[in-house]
């Protein structure tokens, strides 16, 4: 049996499963339009996470035929995985921001060997030991990686702009910060329960209610732009406060209202995250070894072999803005490059 949940005013929402994750499932929401069901991402792309999602619209009076388009907040396979699926089943279109379908297209043409050289490079630069990097040396004869041939979309999200949902006013909202291309989408109406406030958000991964999304490095073999992807989030965390939705409707976890009030929660959690992480480099650390005094949901012994990856991406994201504010900098000479306190 899906699971889904009616919203009001023409939305709907599919718990869709996540196999194997802690997040337990993706929220796609099931927005009517005069011509055919629009879904705010697909989910995982799994055989049972599919049966689900097919499920589930059948649960909402529309069938995966019926599809008219796939609007993606980003490129994640908790959110993109199904689009090629649907759209098969559907003709439907899928739509995503342009910079996100910059990753799709490398991901799809880059080969795991390089990728994983890619990240072998990057985890050496960030001064992982050498019992670290090594199985990522190893692991370049693998010939498939996951989450690499994901759908190419068919258009762009331009943000600002309204989506093609006929009889509907959804605008894309541009948000930066979990990946480079991660928007949201402000659906204008009014919310039919008559809440204050202008309207729903759909929110995608970048404002949950009890979870701080992962703030890495924009992950890109053929990009060496210096990004700052939480001066980017903190900017486009303030962008949706200002539009003072009534409700929020995410990615996962459940609906909430107030989100200036969760905003503000997330940009405390950040401020005292980069005051921690100064404290920290009173004396000169290199970005593994300031990921193994952070702060995380458990000791670093602990951390499995993968999130170690995700945590090291996470405290340099921290000290490109630390660097950017003027607040931390890089020590001269320092092979890996360590950072300390200005
Ligand atoms: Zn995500
Ligand atoms: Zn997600």
């Amino acid at each position: 049996m899906a699971e889904t949940f009616d919203h009001g005013g023409g939305v709907r929402s599919v718990r869709v499963p996540i196999p194997d994750n802690p997040l337990g499932y993706t929220l796609v929401y099931v927005v009517d339009t005069d011509r055919g069901p629009v879904l705010v991402d697909t989910g995982w792309d799994d055989p049972a996470s599919w049966d689900t999602l097919a499920a589930g619209l059948t649960a909402c009076g529309t069938t995966v035929h019926d599809v008219y388009g796939v609007v993606v907040t980003h490129h994640h396979p908790d959110h993109h995985g199904l689009s090629a699926q649907v759209r098969e089943a559907s003709g439907a279109w899928v739509a995503l921001h342009a910079a996100d379908a910059a990753i799709v297209r490398r991901a799809r043409e880059t080969r795991p060997e390089r990728w994983y050289a890619y990240m072998a490079a990057k985890l050496a630069a960030a001064g992982a030991p050498e019992a670290h990097v090594a199985p990522l040396r190893a692991a370049r004869g693998r010939r498939t990686l996951p989450g690499l041939s994901p759908a190419l979309p068919d258009r762009e999200i331009v943000p600002g702009e309204l989506l093609d949902l006929p009889g509907r006013r959804l605008r894309a909202i541009w948000t930066p910060g979990h990946t480079p291309g991660h928007v949201c989408l402000h659906l204008e109406e009014e919310h039919p329960g008559g809440p204050a406030g202008r309207g729903r958000l759909f929110s995608g991964d970048h404002l949950l209610p009890g979870i701080t999304p992962h703030i890495g490095l924009y992950e890109d073999p053929d990009d060496a732009t210096v990004t700052d992807p939480l001066g980017d989030y903190l900017d486009s965390l303030e962008r949706v406060a200002r539009l003072a939705p009534a409700e929020v409707l995410p990615a996962h976890q459940y609906a909430f209202s107030d989100a200036a009030g969760r905003v503000r929660e997330l940009l405390g959690h950040h401020a005292s995250r980069l005051a921690g992480l100064l404290a920290l480099l009173a004396e000169p650390l290199t970005p593994w070894q300031l990921a193994e005094r952070m702060e995380w949901n458990r000791p670093w012994a602990e951390i499995p072999y993968g999130s170690r990856n995700i945590a090291v991406s996470e405290a340099e994201s921290h000290l490109r803005r630390l660097v950017k504010q003027g607040r931390a900098e890089p020590v001269a000479g320092s092979e890996p490059v360590t950072y300390v306190a200005a």
